[in-house]
């Protein structure tokens, strides 16, 4: 498969790698939004964190909280910014799932996950509700 974190995983393509164990990597962003901007990804290959079964998806977290004390401990860090882009839709460009971590520190001038979209069509609390209803829905 022609697969950029594919071709990582298996050395064909070279990284600045900072954890690794039997079923994850993390390595640097090569294009850092921040210093010690990391990518967590599972050795074997998803498109999206959708099409994972729910306990790879589970394995990978726990590999997201190691590499993010990792950053925490190593570079002095105050916070930490995880996120996945989730299909073309929501920014994803690389089809190999992959969690983002930014490591933050106070005043970085950084949003937070409020501004990465702002465009609810309502707060009112009946239209909340209905949503609600709508996701539950059997
Ligand atoms: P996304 O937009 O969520 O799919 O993120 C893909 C990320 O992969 C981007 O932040 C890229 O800078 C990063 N990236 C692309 N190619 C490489 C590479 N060879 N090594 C490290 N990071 C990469
Ligand atoms: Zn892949």
């Amino acid at each position: 498969m022609d697969c950029l974190f594919c071709k990582i995983v298996k050395g064909d393509i070279p990284c600045f790698k900072v954890y690794e164990d039997e079923k994850h990597i993390a390595f640097l962003d090569i294009d850092p939004c921040v210093d010690g901007h990391a990518l967590v990804i599972p050795k074997k290959h998803s498109n999206a964190f959708t099409e994972m079964p729910p306990e790879d998806a589970g394995a990978l977290f726990e590999a997201v909280n190691k590499v993010s004390n990792q950053l925490m401990d190593k570079l002095g860090c105050s916070g930490l910014t995880i996120g996945v882009n989730t299909y073309a839709s929501a920014g994803q460009t690389v089809m190999h799932t992959h969690v983002h971590i930014f490591p933050r520190i106070a005043g970085d001038g950084g949003g937070t996950t409020h501004s990465i979209i702002r465009a609810a069509k309502s707060s009112d609390m009946a239209y909340i509700q209905n949503l609600c209803q709508k996701i539950n829905e059997k």
